[in-house]
């Protein structure tokens, strides 16, 4: 019986993992334009890192965290017990980790200039099957940590839109989504408003909304249920409660996108899911490649996450997209870049003599930087060229008995099937010229 891939999960075959490297290179590329650094965090971290930061009341949190045990630990404890243990969780999101990072090797200490950082990676989350979203996926996110100013704000979203741009999204077919959901000050107050509006019409909400009502009001606004976005349709917007700081500097980002001449759309709706979002936050949706679940990417302000884990007020903001979905849009427009011949030269041995000289030629050509393959299986010449023409190199060289007594080689251009007669240095300087 062959053993399969679990549910929600992929392989990253070469095709689909060469185009998300091409989302990473580009990723380092951009990002480096404004002064970000790359850095890695733990797969799992300590539950607690992600239940202070996220919210124990999210569907990430709540349900759809993966929980890590080491195999001996459980042996004979219940699974009711486990909780007892030790809690180590598969990372659902990156900036928890980040957050937690910064803090404990002290990246910002008081007054210290902002640090950027960003990252790359898998996440994991017990999701629901559905297109697009996976148990396993991929993740780009930056984070600007110690930066208070509007600017900020407006920077990292004018890098995710130079991004997305850089990729080949064109920017007619993004929408930037922007909001404030404020803050300690007057996000309280929101709640409870979106809260007693919720139980005042409790019926025309799911069950889901129901139970949210009470815990985490907010997470309505992203329910999937039409009826509850509809019943949502008169609830109180959060713009009509900001304090006047939050308003103050909502107004700085959107004057700061207006003078930069990047289009948004404000979307009272837009709650991100995690508790530690602040004043702005941001999407961007595409109309192409998703369907109706059509973010490519999003984030916002998280001031007060960096106190969870114990630094001083640190006010910091982020984003995340998810490679995955930009693969989808990218195919959608028909820019996916196509995986390259492993190769640009075959080298063929036309008898079993010319092997030895094949595998000497091919490292020679490899250590001057051509990507060379030749045949291991003891194959005939004309099987040789058969998987040469199917590896789509460029060219052949061929080395046989006429070679060996001339002491030259035969390169053959699979374009144009034209052969010539070279030395070693001549071959040599062609090919590296490629
Ligand atoms: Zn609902
Ligand atoms: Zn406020």
């Amino acid at each position: 019986m062959t053993l399969k891939n679990p549910a929600g999960v992929n392989d990253l075959l070469p095709d689909a993992a060469h185009k998300q490297q091409l989302l990473v290179r580009a990723a380092f590329r951009v990002f480096g334009c404004y002064g970000y650094r790359y850095m890695e965090t733990p797969m799992f971290e300590k539950t607690e890192v992600f239940t202070r930061g996220i919210g124990e009341a999210t569907d990430v949190v709540g349900k759809e965290i993966y929980c890590v045990y080491p195999m001996n630990s459980i042996a004979g404890v219940s699974p009711d017990d486990r909780s007892a243990l030790e809690g180590l969780a598969l990372r659902p999101e990156n900036t928890a980790g980040i957050a937690r990072a910064v803090v404990q090797h002290n990246l910002v200490p008081p007054g210290a200039f902002q640090a950027k950082l960003w990252y790359a990676g898998s996440m994991f989350r017990h999701e629901r099957q559905q297109k697009g979203r996976y148990r396993e996926f991929r993740q780009i996110g930056a984070e600007c940590i110690g930066a208070t100013e509007p600017s900020a704000d407006a920077e990292v979203i004018l890098m995710l839109l130079h991004y997305f741009e850089a990729l080949g999204i064109p920017r007619s077919h993004m929408t930037l989504k922007i909001n404030s959901m404020g803050d300690e000050a007057c996000r309280p107050a929101y709640r409870r408003a979106v809260q007693d509006y919720i139980l005042a019409r409790e019926s025309e909400f799911c069950p889901e909304c129901q139970r949210r009502a009470t815990g985490n009001p907010l997470r309505a606004f992203d329910c999937k249920s039409e009826a509850c976005q509809a019943a949502l349709s008169a609830a109180p917007r959060i713009t009509e409660y900001l304090c006047e700081e939050c308003a103050s500097q909502y107004a700085q980002v959107k004057q700061l996108l207006d003078s930069s001449g990047l289009a948004y759309e404000e979307d009272p709706r837009l709650v991100r899911g995690f508790d530690y979002y602040t004043r702005t936050v941001f999407e961007v949706q595409v109309d192409l490649g998703l369907g109706a679940q059509n973010a490519i990417g999003g984030g916002g302000r998280y001031d007060r996450l960096l106190q969870e884990y114990g630094a001083k007020p640190t006010p910091s903001l982020g984003f995340a997209v998810g490679l995955e979905r930009i693969v989808m849009v990218l195919e959608a427009l028909g820019t996916a870049a196509a995986l390259p011949p492993a190769a640009q030269v075959f080298v063929a041995a036309v008898d079993e003599e010319a092997r030895s000289q094949a595998f000497e030629l091919a490292q020679k050509l490899r250590e001057a930087g051509v990507s060379v393959e030749l045949d291991h299986q003891a194959r005939s010449l004309k099987s040789q060229f058969k998987v040469a023409d199917k590896a789509d190199v460029g060219f052949v060289v061929l080395l046989g008995p006429d070679e060996r007594a001339k002491g030259s080689y035969t390169l053959r251009n699979m374009t144009d099937g034209t052969q010539q007669e070279l030395t070693l240095d001549e071959l040599l300087q062609l090919l590296t010229e490629r």
